[in-house]
């Protein structure tokens, strides 16, 4: 078998293993990252990029300064038992200092999220802004020919492929039928992206998830790191206890590479593997009833390579994924993509219920929240699905799911049965198979509690992450005060629906807080680290804030470099 040799082998190409590849070679490392599919960038290149990170220097330059015992304490708070204090330390102390590297050394540059809060406002110690970073847009042009090799953003959340950054510029085209200022803001970018598609075949500012795992390729590339698509990781190598490789298979076979310092696993989790599916979750007895929205490639190769090794998966977590309420949208060739809905929930005028025609939760809640929720709803034996129902007016603002709002057209997905329409409430429950009598007393209820601008049945609208995801300014213009609840009046009425789905997997591979995996006994396995989603989450399947799987992959990452290069952490 042909041989290769370096430092560190990192398997799977995410921010998980971006984040220690780019770190190890600063520190002198000779990197290989081993990538399955046709292109780099994994789940990370399709979700929002945004972290958590409480402590980060751009916080701190505004000048919100904590210290470290806030954001504990809210972790203290949010686990409960299930709150591991060292790596919890570990990461919080660890977080503001992998920024500085980043900004410092790397092609990787951050915009704040200083007014975005954690999930859950009645915690104590629960933030209102500060604790996270976004990576800033990206110009793919900096990856030179290399750009053809980077997994382009999840095409339902883009528009003709065009990623669009949260915050103002998402309100850009939301408004763009409605603002002067924001149709010529949303003009002039898609202008410049149709030159891009002329140009390049494909949109060359990148946002989101999309600039994260770009800005990490390139300054990859930059310091010498090989990354090899194409190329999963098989088999590990060992020398007794110790990991000292992994056999890839390439396109010209297979090869064994030899990593004197270790193998760093970071495929991303088990959310395609059904097997561990059905072990781990118990909606998905079959294993099949979890639609997650991560990358398909994610068939949980890490944690089985992990466990070759003697590694134990985590199974003590209060969730085994990062839930969400995904629809299906049919493709032309017969089959589905995973639409998670993460955005439009929050708005005034959507309401979600269950076949029955309750609503079930509070909408604007997190998505792992509003899935958690819908699981405790559902009896058991029936299926997990719910109906995001709006009327017209929403619908055209907004759109629905992979239903985009005015004016793109709603025909396409009206004909392929993804989007639901009735005339009336009865209409619709008819199409969908909701009880007709109970949509139309819920959304009687619910217009009139709208109008009063108090949700009485689930505090909609009532904590900082609520009001933040909702349309406080939408909602003003028409007179309604609550952010978050707006009355469904007018139809047509609309219908999507979901099932339970997830961002990506918490249980993974059980290690220490130097991200090294641990073996049958706790003792850590000489060579063998985990990161992203392979290892086992630290919030132990709670949710506390958005960018709670990326901030942790990021900084372990970057530890896991530092431990594996024999460097101390830099003070
Ligand atoms: C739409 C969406 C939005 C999201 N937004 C956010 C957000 O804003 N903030 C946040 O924190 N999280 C977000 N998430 C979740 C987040 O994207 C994931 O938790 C994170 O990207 C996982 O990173 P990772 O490095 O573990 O895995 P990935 O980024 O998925 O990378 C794993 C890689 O490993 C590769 N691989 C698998 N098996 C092998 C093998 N045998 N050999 C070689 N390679 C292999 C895979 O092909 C894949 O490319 C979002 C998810 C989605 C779907």
């Amino acid at each position: 078998m042909r041989e290769g040799r370096c430092d560190l082998l990192v398997i799977g190409s995410g921010a998980g293993g971006l984040s220690a590849a780019v770190t190890a070679a600063h520190l002198g490392l000779k990197v290989i990252v081993a990538e399955k599919d046709p292109q780099f960038g994994g789940t990370t290149a399709w979700s929002g990029g945004w972290m958590w990170l409480p402590r980060n220097p751009l916080a701190v330059e505004a000048g919100i300064v904590e210290p470290i015992d806030e954001p504990l304490n809210y972790l203290r708070h949010e686990l409960g038992e299930r709150f591991d204090e060292a790596r919890a330390r570990a990461f919080l102390d660890a977080a503001p200092r992998m920024v500085q590297f980043f900004r410092a050394k790397t092609a990787l540059r951050f915009i704040d999220g200083n007014a975005i809060p954690d999930f859950h406002g009645r915690t104590p110690h629960a933030s209102t802004g500060g604790r996270s970073l976004c990576a800033a847009p990206f110009d793919g042009r900096r990856l030179g020919a290399r750009i053809a090799d980077l997994k382009p953003p999840l095409p339902e959340t883009t528009l003709w492929g065009m990623g669009i950054a949260s915050g103002a510029e998402l309100r850009h085209f939301l408004n763009a039928m409605r603002k002067p200022a924001s149709f010529w803001y949303v003009t002039k970018r898609v202008m410049a992206h149709w030159k891009d598609l002329l140009l390049h075949r494909r949109g060359m500012r990148l946002v989101n998830g999309n600039a994260l795992v770009t800005a990490l390729a390139a300054s990859a590339f930059e310091v010498g790191v090989d990354i090899r698509t194409r190329s999963p990781a098989r088999r590990l190598l060992r020398d007794g206890e110790r990991v000292t490789g992994a056999v890839l298979h390439t396109p010209d076979g297979p090869i064994e590479v030899h990593a004197a310092r270790g193998v760093l696993l970071a495929c991303g989790g088990f959310p395609h593997d059904t097997e561990r599916k059905r072990a781990l979750l118990p909606h998905a007895p079959t294993g099949t009833e979890h639609w997650s929205a991560a990358s398909r490639g994610n068939t949980g190769d890490g944690l089985r390579l992990g466990e070759s090794a003697g590694a134990r998966v985590g199974t003590d977590g209060l969730q085994a994924a990062a839930l969400a309420p995904v629809s299906l949208v049919p493709q032309r060739d017969g089959s589905f993509a995973h639409f998670p809905h993460l955005i439009e929930r929050a708005k005034p005028g959507l309401i979600m219920v269950r076949a029955d025609g309750q609503r079930f939760a509070n909408e604007a809640d997190s998505y792992h929240d509003v899935m958690q929720a819908l699981l405790r709803a559902t009896p058991a034996g029936q299926p997990v699905q719910a109906w995001l129902v709006c009327d017209h007016s929403f619908m055209r603002h907004y759109g629905l799911g992979a239903a985009k709002p005015a004016p793109m057209p709603l025909g396409p997905m009206l004909a392929n049965g993804y989007l639901k329409r009735g005339r009336t409430l009865a209409e619709l429950a008819h199409v969908c198979g909701i009880a007709a009598d109970g949509l139309e007393r819920t959304v009687q209820r619910y217009n009139a509690m709208a109008l009063a601008g108090k949700d009485e049945d689930f505090a909609k609208g009532e904590t900082p992450y609520n009001r933040m995801q909702g349309d406080a300014t939408f909602a003003a213009e028409r007179g309604w005060s609550n952010a978050c609840m707006g009355p469904l009046e007018r139809g047509p009425f609309y219908a999507v629906r979901v099932v339970a789905g997830s961002l990506g997997t918490f249980a993974g591979l059980k290690v220490n807080a130097q991200a090294q995996v641990l073996g049958e006994h706790g003792q850590p396995i000489p060579g063998l680290y985990a990161g992203g989603n392979d290892m086992d989450s630290m919030m132990a399947g709670h949710y506390p804030a958005g960018g709670i799987t990326l901030g942790p992959a990021m900084t372990f990452g970057w530890i896991a470099a530092h431990h594996a290069s024999n460097r101390p952490l830099p003070v």
